[in-house]
């Protein structure tokens, strides 16, 4: 792959990168031990006074988690492709060690295998 084509796709990740984080940052707070790791936020809607409340408050939980959960997948397989920028392994896939597909890492650059190896999962 042409180093511009790298250098687009590395500046593609770094807004990724960012825009994941806001949206991490809005729903968890960053764990100050881990680093890339956050802890989901559990959301205060005020003293629950009835036992509905509190079930209210557990389902809201429950529904952040996957999301939270997606995001840091995201964000790691986005760190991981700037890694692999910076050493100069990028576009290779993970499993076979072949080139990734262009078109497929303009669509998702933080791809980590190949559309055939993706399809085998
Ligand atoms: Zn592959």
């Amino acid at each position: 792959m042409d180093k511009s084509k790298i250098q687009k796709l590395k500046k593609d990740l770094e807004e990724d990168k960012e825009k994941v984080e806001k949206e991490l940052e809005s729903i968890a707070k960053k764990d100050g031990k881990v680093k890339g790791d956050y802890d989901t936020r559990f959301p205060d809607f005020g003293t629950a006074q009835s036992p509905d409340e509190s079930a209210l408050e557990v389902a809201a939980f429950e529904s952040t988690l996957p999301v939270e959960y997606a995001l840091e997948v995201k964000l790691q397989d986005i760190n991981n492709a700037l890694a692999k920028i910076k050493s100069g392994d990028y576009g290779q896939c993970e499993k076979c060690s072949k080139p990734i597909d262009e078109k497929r890492l303009e669509v998702m650059p933080e791809a980590r295998t190949c559309t055939k190896c993706q399809k085998k999962k």
